[in-house]
């Protein structure tokens, strides 16, 4: 029987079958002529539960032939330009080549003897990206697997902060239990879920977090906020943590992130900015300034998955304050040991390194931990950081252009002028019309777009309301094909529209 295990006597082998694989993707990607088939779960669910898992195919051509009946004909293509939907970048090839050797070699970053260079081109990434935010030489942080996972380590770190400040202001030391649930966490209404979630896994609730109104463009309503923090203040709670959105999900908004650090500074809280998406903007090449204020925050959360074109998952954490990383750290004897030579308490090493071994396991909250962050490293290394941020400065330049066009259609409506490279709008008709058609004509027309495989967009709530949504990530996408867009949603929805009347009638 032959060998599966990749070592050195499969190394031919390794090389056939993976160039087998990448032989059939690249045909796959020039041939894809819309971002999606179309098809329904009804249709493919019986496919793969049809599939006996226990008769293995043996050989890898085939299990090709098989993955393009259950996956790769269907798949939703993200390289497409008329893909417009979801946060999700088309992915530059030098980092699909980074991906392609990390899991060949498959290091695993939790420690220093499971990755060697692994973990020193982590770090250097680390402090680059660290030293694009603005932050001092005492920055530190590690890549996680996205932005959810990035925000709740950020929270973790800063409820752990805000307990042993409590504790160590209070006259009769409470107790940690005493404290949490008197922790509040402030973030705008359109921040992203995955705060009010971590909330939630630290033990505080979803309504530690405190929604802070926003203005007409979407961003943090920095007075309410002052408000907000007053009345925290006057009912003997805690401000625990500020988050501001560099980006929000749903519109490309950037919080005010000076005024929010002064008056996070002025209560004590943590400040953590989620970048998840805007983090582009640290590469960008003529937008850089939209982030200004980002070195003020305590904590960072980047996507590289999102705005810097990686395959997922390539995300991070960052800190001002490397010493705030210890709220995550554990020492297991197998695994990472206090050395000898540093004692609890020690002042940290200047460098980051904690005795002579760096362990990023120290910082993480996973352990074994896939090396995404080579990928970030063969992109700057072929391509360097203005390459990637022209990427998304063409993006954002796009979005600027599409919110013209539909802001002069008068088929539709549009919410905000673009900071970055969403469009969220929604189908009015023409005549008078009940609301809740409007709405319904709205979720038609996203899912017979879906449906037709022409297109594929996101939709989204504004106040209550149903509205369409364009993420615009793509750098290959073009005007015309958001009028062409444009054109076949006002279609779905006025043919809904007609036929909801005539029923009615
Ligand atoms: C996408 C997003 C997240 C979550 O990131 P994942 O990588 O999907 O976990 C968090 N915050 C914002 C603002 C986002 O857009």
């Amino acid at each position: 029987m032959r060998s599966h295990l990749l070592n050195e006597t499969t190394a031919d082998d390794y090389r056939r079958c993976v160039t087998e694989g990448v032989e059939r993707v690249a045909a796959k990607l020039a041939s894809t002529d819309k971002p999606h088939t179309g098809i329904s779960v009804d249709e493919l669910a019986p496919v793969i539960a049809g599939i006996d898992l226990d008769r293995p195919l043996d050989d890898p051509a085939a299990v090709l032939d098989e993955l393009e009946e259950v996956y790769l004909r269907d798949a939703v293509y993200f390289h497409h330009p008329r893909y417009l939907g979801h946060l999700n970048c088309p992915v530059v090839i030098p980092a699909v080549l980074g991906e392609a050797v990390l899991s060949a070699v498959n290091s695993s970053l939790d420690t220093w003897d499971q990755s060697i260079g692994g973990t020193l081109i982590e770090r250097r990434l680390i402090d680059w990206t660290a030293g694009r935010i603005g932050f001092g030489p005492g920055a530190d942080g590690v890549f996680t697997s996205g932005g959810s996972q990035s925000n709740f380590h950020a929270l973790l770190l800063a409820r752990d902060e805000a307990c042993r400040l409590v504790m160590k202001n209070s006259e009769h030391t409470p107790s940690k239990a005493e404290v949490l649930p008197k922790l509040r966490i402030f973030a705008s209404e359109v921040s992203h879920f995955s705060v009010k979630k971590s909330a939630a896994m630290l033990g505080l609730g979803y309504e530690a977090v405190i929604p802070v109104p926003v203005d007409r463009t979407k961003r943090m309503d920095t007075a309410a906020l002052a408000l907000e923090l007053e009345n925290c203040e006057r009912e003997g709670l805690f401000a625990m943590a500020v988050v501001a959105t560099a980006g929000t999900t749903d519109f490309g908004s950037i919080d005010p992130l000076p005024e929010i650090a002064r008056l996070a500074a002025e209560h004590s809280a943590w400040m953590h900015v989620d970048a998840a998406y805007g983090c582009g903007l640290l590469v960008s090449p003529t937008r850089r300034h939209l982030l200004d204020g980002i070195e003020l925050a305590d904590s960072v959360t980047v996507d590289y998955h999102k705005s810097f074109f990686q395959p997922v998952s390539s995300s991070a954490v960052l800190v001002r304050d490397r010493d705030t990383l210890a709220h995550a750290t554990y020492h297991a004897d197998y695994l990472n040991p206090l050395p000898k030579e540093v004692e609890v308490g020690a002042p940290p090493v200047p460098g980051g390194l904690r005795g002579s071994i760096p362990n990023q396991v120290d910082k993480s909250l996973q352990t074994t931990r896939r090396f995404d962050a080579l990928k970030l490293w063969t992109t700057l290394r072929v391509m360097g950081a203005d390459g990637v941020g022209r990427l998304f400065d063409e993006v954002c330049a796009l979005a600027a252009e599409g919110w013209k066009l539909i802001d002069a259609d008068p088929r539709f409506e549009v919410v905000v002028q673009p900071q970055l490279s969403t469009l969220v709008f929604r189908h009015v008709p023409a005549g008078e019309v009940r609301p809740d058609l409007v709405d319904e004509a709205n979720l038609h027309a996203r899912k017979a777009l879906f449906a037709s495989g022409e297109a594929v967009v996101a939709g989204t709530k504004v106040d209550g309301d149903q509205y369409l949504k364009f993420t615009l990530l793509n750098p290959q996408t073009t005007t015309a094909d958001i009028a062409a867009v444009l054109d076949l949603l006002a279609a779905h929805a006025e043919q809904y529209l007609g036929e909801s009347l005539v029923f009615a009638s």
